[in-house]
C-alpha cells in the first residue's frame, strides 16, 4: 500500500470507532465529574448496561475487592481516583454487581486525561472481564487438592494444610489437634460386596463426617481407607470427645442396604516444638493402639 494510501486509511473517519466496537475490552470515557461521555460494547456488554452518573453518585456502582472482599468505597473507584487525584491505576482485580444483578470478576483500570494545559478534563477506565478464567481456575485448583471418589481434601493437599496450621498454632500459641481414623476389615467389605460398595462406604463415610464438623476443620483421605482430621483451635480433650461423637454416629447410622460401617480412631494435640513427622506419628500410633484394642474405638494419645 502506497505510503499516501495508508495515511489516509489511518485518518479515515470512524476507524478509531471501529476499532473500540471490535476492542474485546471495555473502555469508558468520563467527563470531569464522572459522568459517562463514552461508553465501548464490551463495556456496556461487561455492566449490562451503563449508569451515566457522575462522582457523587458513585455509590450506586457495586463492587467488592478481590482479596479482601470488602466493598469498594464510591471514592476508592479507579475512574473517582483518576478524575480527582491524577492517579493511574493498573489491573485492579474487583467483582461487581453488574446492572442485570449477576456477579462478574474485572481488571479494573482508570486514567487521567488532561488537557494541553495539563488540568484533569475526565478519565479513561478499561475493564476486561476475567470471570470465565476465574472461575477455571479455581475449578482446576480445587480439582488439584481434591480426592475425587470422596470430595475431601487429598493426601497432598493435606500436608499443606498441616504445615500452615502447625505455624498458625506455634506462631500464636494456640491449640491443634488430629484424628486419624481408619474403616475396620474395609478388605473383607470389598471382598464380601465388591469394590463398588467399598467405594460407596468410603463415601458414606467422608459424608457423615464432613457433616459433623465445621468449616475450619480439614477432612482429607490420606490413603485407601485412612482418613485425617485436622482441628485447629482445639485441645487434646475436645478432640477426643469429637473423636468419640463420630465412633457413636458411626455405630447408630447405617449405609442402606448395606449396614453399619465401624471406624477407629487416633487423637493427638500438636506438642510445641513437635516436627511434622512427629505429630502424625503419635496420631498414627494412637490408631494403631484403637486397632489392637479390639477396633471401633478411640485411643487418645498421651
Ligand atoms: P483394619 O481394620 O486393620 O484397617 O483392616 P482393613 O481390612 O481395613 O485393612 P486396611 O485398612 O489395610 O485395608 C485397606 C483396603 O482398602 C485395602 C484396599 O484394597 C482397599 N482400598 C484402597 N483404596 C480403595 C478404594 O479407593 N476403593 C475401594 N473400594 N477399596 C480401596
Ligand atoms: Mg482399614
Amino acid at each position: 500500500m502506497a505510503e499516501n494510501e495508508q495515511d489516509k486509511l489511518m485518518q479515515k473517519p470512524g476507524l478509531l470507532g471501529l476499532v473500540l466496537d471490535a476492542l474485546p475490552v471495555g473502555i469508558w470515557i468520563l467527563d470531569r465529574h464522572g459522568g459517562i461521555v463514552y461508553g465501548n460494547p464490551e463495556g456496556r456488554k461487561i455492566w449490562a448496561g451503563s449508569r451515566p452518573v457522575g462522582i457523587d453518585r458513585f455509590g450506586e456502582y457495586k463492587g467488592w475487592w478481590r482479596g479482601s472482599g470488602k466493598q469498594i468505597a464510591p471514592e476508592e473507584w479507579a475512574a473517582a481516583r483518576a478524575i480527582g487525584q491524577g492517579e493511574t491505576s493498573l489491573n485492579e482485580e474487583a467483582e461487581i454487581e453488574c446492572f442485570d444483578g449477576t456477579r462478574k470478576i474485572i481488571l479494573h483500570s482508570a486514567m487521567p486525561i488532561r488537557c494541553e494545559a495539563g488540568n484533569i478534563i475526565g478519565g479513561m477506565v478499561v475493564n476486561v472481564d476475567i470471570t470465565e478464567r476465574i472461575r477455571l481456575e479455581d475449578f482446576l485448583r480445587n480439582a488439584a487438592d481434591t480426592d475425587e471418589l470422596t470430595q475431601t481434601w487429598n493426601r497432598r493437599h493435606f500436608y499443606e494444610l498441616l504445615h500452615e496450621e502447625i505455624q498458625r498454632a506455634a506462631r500464636y500459641g494456640r491449640p491443634l489437634s488430629l484424628i486419624m481414623f481408619d474403616i475396620d476389615l474395609f478388605k473383607r467389605i470389598n471382598d464380601s460386596h465388591g469394590h463398588a460398595v467399598g467405594d460407596q462406604v468410603l463415601v458414606f463415610v467422608s459424608r457423615e463426617v464432613r457433616n459433623e464438623v465445621r468449616v475450619t476443620e480439614h477432612l482429607a483421605r490420606v490413603g485407601g481407607d485412612e482418613f485425617m482430621l485436622l482441628l485447629p483451635e482445639t485441645g487434646l480433650r475436645e478432640a477426643g470427645s469429637t473423636a468419640e461423637r463420630l465412633r457413636e454416629l458411626f455405630a447408630e447410622r447405617a449405609l442402606k442396604p448395606f449396614g453399619r460401617v465401624s471406624c477407629s480412631f487416633g487423637v493427638c494435640e500438636y506438642q510445641p516444638g513437635e516436627s511434622v513427622d512427629d505429630f502424625m506419628r503419635r496420631a498414627d500410633e494412637a490408631l494403631y493402639e484403637a486397632k489392637e484394642a479390639g477396633r471401633g474405638r478411640v485411643a487418645v494419645a498421651s
